[in-house]
């Protein structure tokens, strides 16, 4: 098998007639739960995965910035100098936002040397798995470390968000960025999106013969014009309405009070979010105590309350998961923002495949597109890889 760090160096030496200074990767990541809480200011549990984008970078004797993607056709560049989220679009927004984004943490884009990129990925695009944070994160460590900014992780994390934020114009929040640059293997990254501190939490899906498998659906989402805007929106009308700076500060006690006070539908979002607030300190609490075996109904109820309360899922989706628990899933979810992409399900190794079959029939049954599926290991965060 090729290595990708042999396959992006050629393709590096390919587009920018040189060979690279070096190579960083950072991975995508799942959401094992906590889902439209980020932003919200409450809980996640994230982790890294075994998927991940690998930037290859040389440096330059002007100061412009060059990025190219195996993904993309055509090479995008701009002088450091002229770098402003107005003058980014398309694919390339992502690591030239990046850029900076770390001048607006303090980089001096007058002063640093210019860059060239290129970038390749084993993290699915579009599916739930966040291929924009690893791309983000991983070319956040290499322009941290080729122009000694000595940034920390968390302002990393930052930096990424703000580059999809305003480079890109996608409204999501920091969990993303943060699984991707703090992972580490066989542990999640319990974030606390208010404080932004994190803490790793074992999840020992190997030792207790788990796994944990991807099944995307195919079902292609887009943050930036989808419903995810207009969820943020009911969330924040929800917090506005019950008084309260964000949903992080109501627990289920206000839910009466938030049934009387908003409208159907912003009380379902709120009761949502502050329900999912708790299923992952709950997880985070069965997972220390007890193991992965018990995190089932967690899983199931999250599922749930993302299709009833939050309706962000899609037929495709429901499926996948209702299909993974009446054959044999310990839990399974939606991940991710919603409106497509991809389900989880934590399963006994020994029956993944009954799983696997059993979904593909019954996607096949209802004239769904055949879903990709595969499982996933929690990984390392982003690093330099040569
Ligand atoms: P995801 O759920 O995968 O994060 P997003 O819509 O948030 O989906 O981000 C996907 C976008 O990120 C792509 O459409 C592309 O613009 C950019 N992107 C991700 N990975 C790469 C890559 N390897 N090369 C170029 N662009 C990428
Ligand atoms: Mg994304």
């Amino acid at each position: 098998m090729s290595d990708i760090r042999d396959d992006v160096t050629e393709g590096f030496e390919h587009v920018h007639g040189y060979a690279p200074l070096g190579i960083w990767s950072a991975p995508g990541r799942v959401n094992l739960i906590g889902e439209h809480t980020d932003y919200n200011e409450g809980f996640v549990l994230p982790f890294a995965i075994n998927r991940r984008t690998v930037v290859a970078l040389g440096v330059r004797d002007d100061s412009r910035m060059n990025v190219a993607s195996e993904f993309a056709d055509e090479m995008a560049g701009i002088p450091l100098a002229e770098l402003a989220p107005s003058r980014l679009e398309g694919w390339s927004a992502y690591p030239l936002g990046v850029a900076w984004a770390l001048g607006e943490a303090g980089a001096d884009l007058a002063a640093v040397p210019g860059v060239d990129l290129y970038i390749e990925s084993t993290v699915p695009v579009g599916a739930g798995l966040s291929s924009s944070a690893a791309i983000e994160s991983a070319v956040a460590v290499a322009l941290d470390e080729v122009w000694q900014l000595g940034l920390d992780r968390p302002a990393l994390a930052r930096a990424g968000q703000l580059a999809e934020n305003k480079a890109v114009g996608a409204p999501t929040g920091i969990m993303d960025q943060s699984a991707s640059l703090l992972g580490q293997d066989d542990h999640a990254v319990f974030l606390d999106c208010r404080s932004l501190q994190s803490e790793l939490v074992p999840l020992g899906f190997a030792e207790a013969g788990l796994e944990l498998l991807i099944i995307d659906t195919g079902v292609s989402h887009d943050h930036s014009t989808g419903g995810y805007a207009d969820r943020r929106a009911s969330c924040e009308a929800g917090a506005a309405g019950m008084g309260v700076s964000s949903l992080r500060d109501l627990s289920a006690d206000d839910l009466p009070r938030a049934r009387e006070t908003l409208d159907d539908e912003t009380f379902r979002r709120v009761r949502h979010v502050v329900t999912e607030n708790q299923r992952v300190l709950d997880t985070v609490r069965v997972l220390r105590s007890e193991g992965p075996t018990a995190i089932g109904d967690l899983l199931d109820a999250s599922h749930l309350s993302m299709r009833d309360d939050f309706e962000i899922s899609v037929p495709e989706l429901d499926l996948a998961v209702e299909t993974a628990q009446a054959n044999g899933a310990i839990g399974a979810r939606m991940t991710g923002g919603g409106f497509g992409g991809a389900a989880i399900a934590l399963v006994p190794a020994s029956g993944i495949s009954r799983i696997q079959v059993a979904i593909d029939g019954a996607f096949a049954e209802h004239g769904f597109s055949q879903p990709t599926m595969f499982t996933v290991t929690a990984s390392n965060g982003a690093q330099r890889d040569r």
